[in-house]
């Protein structure tokens, strides 16, 4: 972990690593039953396992991201769209600047998603290989498998993997009132278009599906797949040629 190391091991671990891993996440609101911190601990814990079995460089997590959606729920936390895509490319490019050009953004939250994409665009430009990586696309399959119908935010995949990742974390006698209070599934569609704003406007818990039947040992079949998939693609980004990590030339 960067945050723990002097300059001098910050130079070996730069020179030594391939692809840097940037942990992001939010502070917002997971229903009655998770803690606000849901997305950037499930990332850290993602990121810093794969560090470790890559030896990729992992940065701190960075904890707040786009939730201004969960502004009504008390204690939700959110930054502009513009400071967050500033912030998160300034990270990469002083990753850049030691060297390090392919970069994982390790994203918990879903709406942080398309900011950071457009981050990666124009990182590419530059000479910055940037991709972004969500766990819970990474594991899709898996999770079908294991629920066929289940609620993206704050439902049964996000609530195993908190109950395996920080227990303790999860206040337990709430995970009834979470399900009776959402939908069993995120958003309010009508007439094929999404028609709400807030997570209020579809969720009067704030969660959605049934997270009561979430379990730790989900949650560690879940993680240990997404860890399978991130040091799969640490190893890919890091066979990339060097001359892959900018555009290709103009067809002649
Ligand atoms: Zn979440």
């Amino acid at each position: 972990m960067l945050e723990k190391k002097t300059w001098k091991q910050a130079r070996e671990e730069l020179r030594r690593a391939k692809v840097a891993l940037i942990p992001v996440g939010s502070i917002e609101q997971h229903g009655p039953h998770l803690p606000l911190g849901t997305d950037f601990l499930t990332a850290k814990a993602l990121a810093e396992a794969a560090a470790e079995a890559t030896g990729a460089l992992c940065t701190p997590a960075i904890p707040v991201g786009l939730s201004e959606h969960h502004r009504q729920f008390w204690g939700t936390l959110w930054v502009a769209p513009e400071h967050f895509r500033g912030y998160m490319r300034g990270i990469a490019e002083s990753l850049a600047h030691h060297g390090l050009r392919r970069v994982i953004y390790v994203n918990g939250h879903g709406g942080n998603l398309a900011a950071l994409q457009e981050v990666c665009r124009e990182l590419h430009l530059d000479g910055v290989y940037a991709l972004v990586w969500q766990w819970w696309h990474a594991v899709a399959e898996l999770e079908r498998e294991i629920f066929p119908q289940f609620g993206s935010h704050a439902g049964e995949v996000e609530t195993s993997m908190m109950l395996y990742l920080e227990g303790e974390s999860v206040d337990r006698s709430a995970l009834a009132e979470a399900a009776a209070g959402g939908p069993p599934r995120w958003g309010r569609q009508l007439f094929g278009t999404e028609v709400s704003f807030d997570t209020v406007d579809f969720s009067e818990s704030g969660a959605t599906g049934d997270p009561q039947r979430g379990t730790a040992e989900i949650g560690k079949r879940l993680f240990r797949a997404a860890v399978e998939q991130l040091v799969g693609l640490v190893r890919w980004l890091e066979s990339l040629p060097e001359e892959a990590l900018r555009p290709g030339e103009h067809k002649p």
